[in-house]
């Protein structure tokens, strides 16, 4: 790790001025914010980042809380661990599967440490962009070393020209309940759709994950009313003791007598972004939750879905969590 200047801001204003300006993206590495450093630390210790100083969040006063409105909504502050969150009976009963995927991620310490903005922010778990003298697409390289290598752990829906998944938990669950990302730069704040914060390889840069400019930071994230949904997270991973989603699903409905009003499916674990699977959500609505319907809804989510060598089984894998995630809730 290398050396770097350790720093305790007391306000907001104090780590803006830290930051790069917003198009000075040669320089956005000089300066890293710290959340619960479950993330960051490991990227400092294998030279993934070389920061000159490190900002620490944690000094900042008002950003760990989790407020529940009147009207059902949830604001959820950057800097509330993603323990307060599977914890919190109130948001079990408001929003089951922002809870379930909080509890699902990593092991009870790294929850205890972890933050909700630490964890929609994390980066690539793909050991190729992990691994120091891998000079990957993700770090300015030429090539994904996954497309053609060992991929067991890569993406099967939106990849090109890097094939990373998206580490999160947190994130489709946040999508699926239609939250919003609260975003400060040295302009002001704005707020945009969590489903658009996140980014493919393709579009903006294949070296980020995020809209963030180097002069922002998430503060919050805003959950609207979910009066009338049912939810749940499910995940699958390959060891049951604490582990990365292979695949993973966030699923809510709206019935009505057994038939689906409304629909949404965020997939994990198998593309760059929180995915959303559209097309299946378009076909279950005004359908009972049977074989046929969830047959086709299981398809239609993966249309599209290219395996690369290794990770052919994240298809049927997906497919089946779907089914059990629509059997579990109708
Ligand atoms: C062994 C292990 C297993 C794990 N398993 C899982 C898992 O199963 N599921 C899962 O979802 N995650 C998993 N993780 C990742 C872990 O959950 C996240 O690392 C953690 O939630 C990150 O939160 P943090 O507060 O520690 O982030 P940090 O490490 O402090 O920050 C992570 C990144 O986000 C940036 N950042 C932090 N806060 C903000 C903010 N407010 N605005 C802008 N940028 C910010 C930091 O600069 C850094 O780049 C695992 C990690 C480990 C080490």
């Amino acid at each position: 790790m290398r050396a770097f200047d350790w720093i305790q801001p007391k306000t907001l204003d104090q780590v803006l001025e830290l930051l790069p300006g917003p198009r000075d993206t040669k320089q956005r590495d000089r300066v890293k914010l710290l959340a619960g450093g479950q993330d960051l630390l490991g990227e400092l210790k294998e030279y993934l980042v070389q920061p000159e100083q490190v900002v620490d969040l944690k000094s900042l006063p008002g950003l760990a809380a989790l407020e529940f409105a009147a009207d059902g909504g949830i604001t959820i502050s950057a800097l509330v661990t993603l323990a307060a969150l599977e914890s919190s009976a109130e948001l079990r009963t408001r929003s089951p599967m922002i809870a379930e995927a909080a509890g699902s991620v990593a092991s009870v310490q790294i929850r205890n440490q972890g933050t909700v903005g630490g964890n929609l922010c994390q980066r690539p778990r793909c050991w190729y962009y992990r691994r120091e003298q891998a000079l990957c697409i993700k770090k300015g390289g030429a090539e994904c070393f996954a497309y053609g290598g060992l991929n067991k752990y890569n993406a099967i829906l939106g990849g090109g020209p890097s094939y990373i998944v998206h580490p999160s938990d947190l994130a489709p669950a946040l999508v699926a309940a239609g939250a919003s990302a609260v975003i400060r730069g040295k302009k002001g704040e704005r707020r945009i759709e969590l489903e658009r914060f996140f980014t493919l390889p393709s579009e903006g840069s294949v070296l980020r994950e995020n809209v963030l400019a180097p002069d922002e930071l998430l503060l919050r994230v805003e959950v609207p009313p979910q009066t009338g949904w049912r939810s749940t997270y499910l995940k699958f991973r390959e060891r049951s003791s604490y582990d990365f989603a292979l695949s993973a699903v966030a699923l809510a409905l709206k019935l009505d007598g057994g038939t689906v009003r409304e629909a949404r499916i965020v997939l994990g674990g198998v593309a760059p972004i929180p995915w959303r699977a559209d097309k299946a959500e378009a076909a279950l609505v005004g359908k009972k939750i049977d074989d046929a319907s969830c047959k086709q809804a299981a398809e239609l989510a993966l249309v599209g879905a290219e395996a690369l060598q290794y990770n052919g089984y994240k298809i049927p894998l997906t497919q089946a969590l779907i089914t059990k995630a629509l059997r579990k809730l109708s």
